[in-house]
C-alpha cells in the first residue's frame, strides 16, 4: 500500500527562500578581496540572487549549462551557488589550487559555458586563456571601480546584476536536475567528476542540520574555513541558512593570524575546516595566550585530526567534532557531534572518542569488508575497506565510465579506499588511506597512528609518516618533519615520545627535517609528493 502524501521536489533555491522569511536578521559577513567587511541578511542576499539568476538568463545560461567559479568564501560566491542550481544549471567550483593542467582538463571535461573569478585569481585565468575554449565568457566579482588591469575581455559581477529584478520566478526542476559539480583533487590520473543533484543536496543539507542543529542555533556565528571551491564547505551554505546561523566568510586571508583576529572581532562560535589550518591558529593562540573570543567549537575533517591538536583544543574549552568524508559523499560521512556520556569521560577518555572519526550522520550506512568483500564485525577490532551507501553518495562519476565501473561493488556500495574499523557504537577509526598504510614485515602499520603520536613531541610542529621500500621488510617507515623551534628532537626522544603507544618494530626508523610539507590542492599532506621526493633514500 502507497502512503497518501503530497511529493514536492526538493530544491536548493527552497532553502534560501525559506530563510529570508523565516531567519530575516541572519546573514553573510564576509572578508572581501576588496579589503573591507562587507554584511547581508539573508533576506538581502536572496534579493541579489534573484538579480543575479536574470543576469545569467541574460548571458544565455539554460537548465543544465554548467557555470563555473573560481573564488574564496564570500557572498558573491555564495550568490552564485543558489542562483546557478536556482535556474537550473549547475555550479562548478573549481579549487584554484590545481595545477594548470587539471584546470584546463576539468574545464574542458565540464564544457563550462561562464566562468566567475575573484580578482586575485584573475591572473590564472590570463595565463590559461589560451588553452581554454575561445567562447567561454569570464565575470570578475567584483565593481566596475575593483577591475584589476587585465588583457581578458571580461564581465563584471555588479555590472551584470545592477538593475535587475531582485524576484525571480524560479522554475520548478526535476529535484534529480544536477545542480553542482566537484572534481576530485586526483592524485593519479585526471580529477574525476561528482555531479550533485538538487535532491542530495538538499538531503546533505538536511543531514548536516540534523547533526549539528544542538550545537548551531539561530543567530550563532559560523566560519567555513573549508572553502567553496571544494566540495560545497562541507554542506554549511546550505545548512547554515536552514538553521538560522550567520555564515563568517574568511575571504583570502586564512593563516593563524590574519583567522585569529576575524574570529575574535567577528565572535565566531565554530569554526569548520582541515587540520592544517588549525596548526596556525593554533600557534597564534599560544601567541596570544588566550583564545578568539567567543571561540567554542571547531570541526575537523579533511584529514585525521592529530590527538594533541584535540587535546589542546577540548583544553581552551573548545569542543572538538572530527569528522570524515569524501568529495563522493556531498561530502559529510561521519561526525564527532559528542552525547553528554563521552563529554562527561574523564580527559584522556574524552579525547580517545575524539580522537575517532565520528559516528555516520542520518543517511549514511557503512560497512567494513575483508580482500574478498566479506562485511567485517563491528566490533572495534576488525579492519576491513571501508564502503559507503546513501542519498548524498555519488552513483557513478561524471563523463568517466571507467572510473564509475570501478568505483562500486557487486551491491552496488561505494568503495571509499580508506582502511576502517568500527566499534560497536557505531564510532568509526580511519587507519589509513589503503595506499598510505605502511607494511613492513607483512604487518600493517598506520601512518595516521604514527603522525598523531610524534606529533606530542613538542618539537615537532608537522610531521608525515611514510613507508619507504625496503630490502628486508618490504617497506619501513620513516617520519618527515618540521621543526617547532630551534632544536630538533633527537630521533630517539622522538621514538620515546612515541613508545607508549606502539611495539618496537612500528616505530619509525629515522626522521628527515624539512621546512614545510608539501600540501595537495586540498590543504592535506600530499603523500605522493613526499614519496616521489624519497625515491633512491638509503636506510640508516
Ligand atoms: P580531496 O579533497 O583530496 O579531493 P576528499 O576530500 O574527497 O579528496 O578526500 C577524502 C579522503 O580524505 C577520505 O577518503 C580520507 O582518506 C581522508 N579523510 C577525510 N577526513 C578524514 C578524517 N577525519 N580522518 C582521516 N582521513 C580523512
Amino acid at each position: 500500500m502507497q502512503g497518501m502524501m503530497m511529493h514536492r521536489p526538493l530544491s536548493i533555491i527552497s532553502i534560501l527562500d525559506y530563510a529570508a522569511e523565516a531567519h530575516p536578521d541572519a546573514g553573510i559577513t564576509s572578508v572581501r578581496t576588496e579589503g573591507d567587511i562587507h554584511r547581508a541578511t539573508y533576506r538581502e542576499t536572496y534579493a541579489r540572487v534573484g538579480q543575479l539568476a536574470h543576469a545569467l538568463r541574460a548571458l544565455g545560461i539554460e537548465e543544465g549549462d554548467r557555470v563555473a567559479t573560481l573564488a574564496w568564501n564570500g557572498y558573491r560566491h555564495f550568490e552564485l551557488y543558489y542562483a546557478i542550481s536556482g535556474i537550473g544549471a549547475v555550479c562548478h567550483t573549481i579549487n584554484p589550487r590545481l595545477s594548470a593542467e587539471q584546470m584546463i582538463y576539468i574545464i574542458g571535461h565540464a564544457e563550462d559555458k561562464v566562468i566567475f573569478v575573484d580578482t586575485t585569481f584573475l591572473p590564472i585565468i590570463e595565463g590559461l586563456r589560451d588553452h581554454l575554449p575561445k567562447d567561454l565568457r569570464v565575470v570578475v566579482m567584483t565593481d566596475h571601480d575593483h577591475v584589476p588591469d587585465t588583457k581578458l575581455d571580461v564581465l563584471v559581477y555588479e555590472g551584470l546584476i545592477d538593475g535587475q529584478p531582485t524576484t525571480y520566478d524560479w522554475p520548478e526542476l526535476d529535484e534529480n536536475a544536477a545542480a553542482g559539480l566537484c572534481y576530485t583533487s586526483g592524485t593519479t590520473g585526471n580529477p574525476k567528476g561528482a555531479l550533485y543533484s538538487n535532491r542530495s543536496t538538499v538531503l546533505h543539507a538536511l543531514m548536516v542540520a540534523a547533526v549539528m542543529g544542538g550545537a548551531l542555533g539561530q543567530g550563532v556565528n559560523v566560519l567555513p574555513v573549508v572553502p567553496l571551491f571544494h566540495v560545497n564547505a562541507w554542506g554549511l551554505p546550505y545548512a547554515g541558512p536552514i538553521l538560522g546561523v550567520n555564515l563568517i566568510m574568511p575571504g583570502p586571508a586564512l593563516d593563524g593570524p590574519n583567522l585569529f583576529k576575524l574570529m575574535d572581532k567577528q565572535e565566531v562560535y565554530s569554526a569548520w575546516g582541515v587540520p592544517t589550518v588549525w596548526m596556525g591558529l593554533l600557534a597564534e593562540i599560544e601567541n596570544q595566550g588566550r583564545a578568539p573570543a567567543g571561540f567554542g567549537d571547531v570541526v575537523i575533517g579533511g584529514s585525521a585530526a592529530p590527538r594533541p591538536m584535540i587535546e589542546k583544543f577540548e583544553k581552551l574549552g573548545v569542543n572538538v567534532n572530527h569528522a570524515w568524508g569524501m568529495t563522493e559523499m556531498s561530502p559529510i560521512g561521519t561526525h564527532g557531534v559528542t552525547p553528554p556520556r563521552v563529554t562527561e569521560l574523564p580527559f584522556d577518555e574524552k579525547i580517545d572518542v575524539k580522537a575517532k572519526q565520528g559516528r555516520r550522520v542520518f543517511g549514511v550506512d557503512l560497512k567494513i569488508v575483508d580482500e574478498d568483500g566479506n562485511r567485517q564485525p563491528h566490533d572495534g577490532k576488525a579492519m576491513g575497506e571501508l564502503y559507503v551507501r546513501g542519498n548524498a553518495i555519488i552513483s557513478g562519476y561524471y563523463k568517466n565510465e571507467d572510473a564509475s565501473a570501478k568505483a562500486f561493488d557487486a551491491e552496488g556500495w561505494f568503495g571509499t579506499g580508506d582502511v576502517a574499523s568500527i566499534d560497536p557504537d557505531g564510532y568509526l577509526t580511519i587507519q589509513d588511506r589503503s595506499k598510505d598504510l605502511i607494511k613492513s614485515g607483512g604487518e600493517w602499520i598506520s601512518s595516521i597512528d604514527l603522525e598523531s603520536a610524534a606529533l606530542a613531541n613538542p618539537g615537532i610542529a608537522n610531521c608525515a609518516a611514510i613507508g619507504v621500500a625496503h630490502p628486508k621488510w618490504d617497506e619501513r617507515p620513516v617520519l618527515v618533519a618540521v621543526a617547532a623551534g630551534e632544536t630538533k628532537p633527537s630521533l630517539d626522544e622522538i621514538r620515546h615520545t612515541m613508545a607508549p603507544h606502539f611495539a618496537k618494530w612500528q616505530l619509525p626508523d629515522d626522521v628527515i627535517w624539512v621546512d614545510e610539507l608539501p600540501l595537495t590542492a586540498t590543504g592535506k599532506v600530499s603523500k605522493l609528493n613526499l614519496r616521489k621526493q624519497l625515491e633512491g633514500y638509503n636506510h640508516p
